[in-house]
């Protein structure tokens, strides 16, 4: 069947899908899990089955999988669920009355300052936290962490051709009152600041807020250092942290959180936040460590 690119819509499902069963299957020179099949058929399914049509007869009709039947069907129903929702001030803590998770916060806040933006959709705003594809596990708490903090607005993801990362996407009309700092132009060219509420919350978890940080444009490496001898060259190893960043206010913050943690720190370059002693690697390993 003939197969052509959508514009990708705000709610994400019609042009991308990815089921665990698919993904990884080719289909000519694209993988199955970035097939995008044309709106007639994706409509045509819809209709289908809003006329009771059963899923696999439905898939066998539009000649598509029935996976894809059946995440357009309940993609749809999570989508008019979460635009409801999204009407609903009190679905927001900073506009409305609904309770933050402040630990899940303060990591999703680092994860934001390093590897996020926010783009504006034409009914809501959109976060998008870029995830490298080589830390699995990190993926999933990016995941698990805009649910916990965001519970109202459904989660999913993108992955580009040709690039080794996945975007982490979440619809709301409310990240702009979660994330302040979002702004026009790159963080490193605009002033960030917290507000005092966000202060109040990474003060209360700097090691929250230092995961986030390191999570995203940090890292935990061995460095190898040779000590020439008179038998011979010996090897040392030892781990340490690199956090990289152009923002100065983001090095100030990144510096305030190790502070707060006891976690001795230099730049080592302009841009380089090190955390190199044995004991301040010892003390940041107890809320970050390798990646995953
Ligand atoms: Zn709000």
């Amino acid at each position: 069947m003939s197969q052509k690119h959508l514009p990708e819509k705000a709610c994400g499902f019609e042009s991308r899908f990815r089921h665990p069963s698919l993904v990884g299957k080719t289909v000519g020179t694209m993988r199955e899990d970035e097939v995008v099949y044309p709106r007639e058929t994706v409509e045509l399914a819809r209709h289908l089955s809003d006329l009771g049509i059963l899923d696999r007869e439905n898939a066998a009709i539009c000649a598509v999988s029935i996976w894809a039947v059946r995440h357009w069907r309940r993609g749809d129903r999570r989508s008019e669920k979460a635009c409801a929702s999204r009407r609903s001030p009190a679905n927001c803590p900073r506009c409305g009355g609904r309770a933050l998770d402040r630990a899940a916060y303060a990591y999703l806040l680092g994860l934001y300052l390093g590897d996020g933006h926010i783009t504006r959709s034409p009914r809501a705003h959109v976060l998008w936290l870029a995830c490298a594809d080589a830390w699995p596990g990190l993926l999933n708490l990016a995941k698990q962490t805009v649910s916990l903090v965001m519970p109202t607005s459904s989660v999913f993801c993108v992955s580009p051709r040709g690039v080794a990362c996945t975007y982490v996407k979440s619809v709301s009309k409310h990240w702009p009152c979660l994330f302040p700092q979002h702004g026009p132009g790159r963080k490193h060219e605009r002033t960030i600041e917290l507000e005092p509420w966000q202060e109040e919350i990474v003060t209360a978890h700097p090691g929250d807020f230092a995961r986030g940080l390191f999570h995203s444009d940090g890292c935990r490496l061995i460095n190898r250092v040779r000590r020439p001898l008179k038998e011979g060259d010996r090897w040392y190893e030892y781990p340490r942290y690199l956090f990289v960043n152009k923002s100065a206010d983001i090095h100030r913050l990144c510096g305030e959180a190790l502070d707060r943690l006891g976690v001795a720190w230099r730049f080592s370059k302009p841009t380089t936040i090190s955390v190199a002693r044995r004991e301040a690697v010892a003390r940041l390993d107890e809320f970050v460590g390798p990646k995953y």
